[in-house]
């Protein structure tokens, strides 16, 4: 079996960065990534990265696939289920093949935060959705709370803003986390109620949801449900190693993005 010098789990932002730098040093690599473009495919509109400013979130990875077609990086778009140290090579399990690398970069991002809320397994995928992407045009005209108060959060909302007949911005803080700029978004759509300091906490509806209650008693009346609460690490693949992590369950690096686990780096 062909032994790659770099393998990189992960094709968001960090993935496809690795990639394009272990190109460069000459590396025989592959980058193995369910999602290319991760987390980036739910921004509706990314401004922060220099020469980049009036981009979606599935824009701007379709300008990573280009830059990878053009670095000639090979990448499978594949789950990897296994990591196996075999002395000196790590075997690496996908839902389609096995690989063998000597160094590894986990680039494998994050999870969506899920929070308690009573009722909501009846509820998911029926009016209860988590990170939604730009995909905008189910919620014409209908009532939408989000729950959330940093940029993803805010975002949604605004985007939702320009389709939705009425958006709550359910947020448990009292003031918004997210970059001033969405701020003044958010402020300028005239059919968002951002409602602070408040959970929900039951969620109410026949065949589909239909009201959100929240802590201080209030119910609102809904079509959907999206759930924006930030994210967790993604820590699936990491026992396998036993590579170390710190309290928040990120994993540990040194200066280098070296992890305990000699040959094996995060990003
Ligand atoms: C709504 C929203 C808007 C945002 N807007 C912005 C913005 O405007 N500007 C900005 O800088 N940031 C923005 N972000 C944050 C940004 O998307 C993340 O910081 C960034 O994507 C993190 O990159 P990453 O490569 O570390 O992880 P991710 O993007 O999460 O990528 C992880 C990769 O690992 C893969 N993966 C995970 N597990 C496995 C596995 N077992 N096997 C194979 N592959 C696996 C995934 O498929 C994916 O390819 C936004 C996020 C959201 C949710």
């Amino acid at each position: 079996m062909k032994v790659y010098d770099l393998i990189i789990i992960g094709a968001g932002p960090a993935g496809i960065t690795a990639g394009i730098y272990a190109k460069n040093f000459g590396l025989d690599c592959l980058i193995i990534g369910e999602k290319t473009g991760g987390l980036v495919n739910a921004a509706y509109k990314v401004e922060n990265y220099p020469g980049i400013f009036n981009l979606s979130g599935k824009e701007l990875t379709q300008k990573f696939l280009e830059h990878q077609k053009y670095l000639k990086i090979t990448s499978k778009k594949e789950r990897v289920l296994h990591l196996l140290r075999k002395g000196a090579r790590f075997s690496i399990s996908t839902n389609k093949n096995k690989y063998q690398a000597k160094t590894l970069i986990l680039a494998f991002g994050t999870e969506v935060r899920k929070i308690k809320i009573k009722n909501i397994e009846r509820f998911e995928n029926k009016g209860v959705s988590y990170r939604i992407g730009d995909n905008t045009s189910f919620y014409k005209n209908k009532i939408v709370a989000v729950i959330g108060g940093a940029n993803a959060a805010v975002m949604t909302a605004v985007m939702l803003a320009k389709q939705a007949k009425k958006v709550y911005l359910i947020y448990r803080q009292a003031k918004l986390r997210a970059d001033t700029i969405w701020l003044s978004r958010i402020k300028k759509a005239k059919n968002v109620e951002i409602i602070y300091k408040a959970n929900v906490v039951d969620l109410k509806g026949k065949s589909r949801l239909e009201k959100v209650v929240l802590d201080n008693k209030k119910q609102l009346k809904v079509n959907s449900l999206i759930i924006e609460a930030g994210s967790v690490p993604n820590t699936f693949l990491i026992h396998d190693l036993g590579i170390k992590t710190n309290k928040q369950g990120y994993i540990k690096t040194d200066k280098s993005q070296a992890t305990n686990v000699k040959e094996v780096f995060a990003a």
